[in-house]
């Protein structure tokens, strides 16, 4: 087991995105120039992913003169290789928030994730950026006790928080939409869908650039130095800023270590079949609708626009990506549908996301003038989008929004950098195993 390797560089070609479904069917191909020599800007933002470009966009559009510094391509990140899945709420249900945080906190822990849905549909309207949202994700249910949680579950959200967006699936209405022996009920979000996410993040990168954002790419940030200007370093040159936004998620490795110690990277893995015809397509998961099950190390599946099954699952708790991808999570996908086992995979990719010990994202001011977003936990196409506009609008000094996830406090991983790899793998471990189970 490795406890640090340089994730920027471990399981990938350095400057290329990764070889997956998303970059071979990317709408466009970035060449934005490395940083060289010295330059001056009023904010510098680290990391091109969500967080990052969507920092950057509504900076320059509040007249801000912006630089966004990308150690290897836009969207190389996890925004260029996740599920693409979306849905109001956050990564916790609401109950939990209620409980840890008081009913008040909770709500506008929700308002927040139904302004990340908002946000979302906006910028793909107004920057017209082709990533194929079809509205639907369905959360599906893999054990029979859980489903009166399920109903339960549906009827707060009802009757507390007002949203009626959510049609309960019975055993035999979640087989109508999912060709599936593994489930026994499961929940119609109409409010969530998915969409393909390297797109919507180049996408979101042309909006930045377009609105005076200055982009580089291929330019490593290796050391900040605080101050009332901040300093930050790369190989190839400085940047003096009078703000900093980090956005680098999992890739961060210990380029800011209060960052580091709050947040845990984990890597997940997604495969791509040979497309279906239109028949097998509807007949495996019906209406076009994405799929996210209860299991403790998720399936997530969806049709592509070209009708591939895009089948995710299968974390490990180790930084070095399976030497075969490809079989590794045709595994789970043929314990889901285990009549697709003579269809052929076509892609297999990994990325590296952040979690944080509650699953809740992590904002912190490392300084008064550097702002850090980070660790959806497996939650952050709308929510690293909705952080960005956040960031934005504290660095021009409306803090509201950023101090409701501020509030939450998250605890930092015991352990320190070093040793909260090796005891996190220990709890994982037991919560898997638990699953298979059924305990
Ligand atoms: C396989 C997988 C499936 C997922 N599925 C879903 C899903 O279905 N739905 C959902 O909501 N979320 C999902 N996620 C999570 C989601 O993708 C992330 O939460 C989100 O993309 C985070 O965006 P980000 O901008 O914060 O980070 P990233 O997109 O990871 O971007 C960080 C960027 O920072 C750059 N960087 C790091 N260090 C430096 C440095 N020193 N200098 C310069 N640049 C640097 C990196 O190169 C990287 O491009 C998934 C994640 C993975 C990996």
């Amino acid at each position: 087991m490795t406890f640090s390797p340089d994730l920027l560089t471990a399981n990938d070609v350095p400057g290329q995105h990764a070889a997956s479904f998303y970059s071979a069917t990317a709408d466009t191909k970035t060449n934005y120039p490395q940083l060289a020599g010295d330059v001056s800007c009023d904010v510098c933002v680290v990391g091109g992913g969500y967080t990052g470009l969507s920092t950057a966009l509504h900076l320059a559009e509040r007249g801000y003169d912006v630089v966004l510094l990308e150690a290897n391509r836009v969207g190389w990140g996890a925004s260029g290789r996740n599920g693409g899945q979306v849905s109001p709420g956050q990564r916790v249900g609401q109950t939990t928030l209620e409980k840890r945080h008081g009913a008040a906190h909770a709500k506008e822990l929700w308002d927040l994730s139904l302004q990340s849905m908002e946000l979302l549909h906006s910028l793909i309207k107004t920057h017209h950026i082709k990533c194929d949202f079809t509205p639907g994700l369905i959360e599906a249910v893999h054990r029979k006790d859980w489903v009166d949680e399920l109903k339960e579950d549906l009827d707060h959200y009802r009757d507390t928080y007002g949203y009626d967006q959510i049609e309960f699936l019975n055993g035999t209405k979640i087989r109508d939409y999912v060709d599936s022996p593994a489930y026994f009920a499961g929940a119609l979000n109409h409010g969530g869908g998915h969409l393909h996410p390297l797109n919507f993040a180049l996408g979101l990168a042309s909006a930045a650039e377009a609105a005076g954002a200055k982009l580089f790419e291929t330019s490593r940030v290796t050391r900040i130095d605080p101050g009332d200007t901040v300093r930050v370093h790369l190989e190839t040159g400085a940047v003096r800023a009078k703000h900093v936004v980090l956005g680098c998620n999992g890739y961060l490795g210990e380029l800011d270590p209060t960052t580091a110690r709050h947040i845990m990277p984990i890597n997940n893995y997604i495969i791509a079949t040979e497309p279906f015809s239109e028949s097998e397509a509807e007949k495996l998961i019906a209406k076009g609708r994405a799929v996210a099950d209860t299991k403790f190390v998720i399936n997530y599946f969806r049709m592509s626009a070209d009708r591939r099954l895009l089948f995710g699952g299968g974390e490990t708790y180790k930084y070095d990506f399976p030497t075969d991808i490809k079989s590794f999570v045709r595994k789970p996908m043929l314990e889901i549908f285990p009549q697709l086992k003579d269809v052929k995979i076509e892609y297999g990719w990994g990325g590296t996301l952040a979690i944080t010990t509650k699953r809740m994202p992590y904002f912190a001011r490392l300084t008064p003038n550097i702002l850090s977003a980070s660790g959806y936990s497996g939650h952050g196409v709308a929510m690293a989008t909705l952080a960005g506009q956040i960031c934005a609008e504290a660095v021009d000094g409306t803090a509201s929004r950023f101090d409701v996830f501020e509030q939450i406090n998250l605890p930092a991983f015991p352990g320190g950098v070093r040793f909260r790899y090796p005891l996190l793998v220990l709890a994982m471990t037991w919560f898997a195993m638990r699953d298979r189970l059924g305990i």
